[in-house]
């Protein structure tokens, strides 16, 4: 890892739980957190994935842990946060909601169960962790949330009309819980990309209409190209560094 990290800033002995770290974005948060010191853990649901992972961060000199956890359940989440309580001593500096998906269709095509499917992966279950969370972090007295939000939920975007009610209902929650969990020395912030080049917008490109219209958009960024993962992660380190704000800070990340 780069040398200049350390003279800038470290998260040395910080503790941190990333969700759905084995894969695109939540993968490069982690190794991000961890390299800059911090203890992390994460989850997903695939354990050989998982264990592979966690290997690979421990033979960089890692410090990085994991569970299997199906964010959907709810019994799960709450089994995560014990798991977590009992590594970290009951306290816990960072928590990155990073899990989430999408099915692209359009609104009059999506069933009863798409809808469940996206808003508990992506919207119920991140407000239950960090509901879960609240003790462990206020209990650390330097608390963070990121929630990976998107710019579907700030503008609208075509065939995501489940997904983009999920994220802007994540925006709407990182400015009330900021309000709310000020006076616990918690900071709460989202961090909104474009589209970053991953496994999950690979699989949304298997539907022919979807990468047209993905080509289109992509074609309007600044940077004509999707964003990789790291340039992400990088953007959520840069919290760290500015002083305590009672109101969120909505990232929209562009490339
Ligand atoms: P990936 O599909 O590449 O990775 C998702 C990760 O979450 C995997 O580790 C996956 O592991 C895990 N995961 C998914 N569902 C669950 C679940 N039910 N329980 C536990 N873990 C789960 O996604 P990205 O990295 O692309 O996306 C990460 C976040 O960034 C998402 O919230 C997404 O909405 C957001 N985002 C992504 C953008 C993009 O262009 N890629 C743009 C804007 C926002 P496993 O499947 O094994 O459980």
């Amino acid at each position: 890892m780069s040398d200049c990290r350390g003279q800038r800033w470290s998260l040395k002995d910080m503790t941190a739980l990333v969700t759905g770290g084995t894969k695109g974005i939540g993968y490069a948060v982690v190794k991000e957190l961890a390299a800059f010191g911090a203890i992390v853990h994460t989850c997903s649901r695939n354990e050989a994935e998982l264990n592979q992972r966690v290997q690979e961060w421990k033979s960089m000199g890692l410090k990085v842990s994991g569970s299997v956890c199906d964010l959907k359940v709810r019994a799960q989440r709450e089994k995560l946060m014990e798991t977590v309580s009992s590594l970290f001593d009951g306290k816990l500096n960072i928590l990155v909601n990073n899990a989430g998906m999408s099915i692209p269709k359009e609104a009059t095509e999506f069933t009863m169960e798409d809808f469940s499917t996206i808003m508990t992966t992506n919207f119920e279950s991140a407000y239950h962790l960090s509901q879960l969370a609240h003790p462990l972090l206020k209990a650390s007295g330097n608390g963070n949330i990121v929630f990976i939000s998107s710019v579907a939920g700030v503008i609208a975007l075509p065939m995501c009309s489940i997904y983009a009610s999920s994220k802007g209902a994540m925006n709407e929650l990182t400015k009330n819980l900021a309000c709310e969990w000020a006076k616990d020395k918690i900071r709460v912030n989202s961090v909104a990309p474009w589209i970053i080049r991953t496994p999950l917008v690979d699989n949304l490109e298997k539907d022919s209409t979807f990468l047209e219209q993905a080509n289109r958009l992509i074609l309007r960024t600044p940077i004509p190209r999707p964003g990789e993962p790291n340039e992400v992660s990088s953007v959520n380190n840069k919290f760290r560094k500015e002083s305590i704000k009672a109101v969120t800070q909505l990232r929209v990340y562009t490339t």
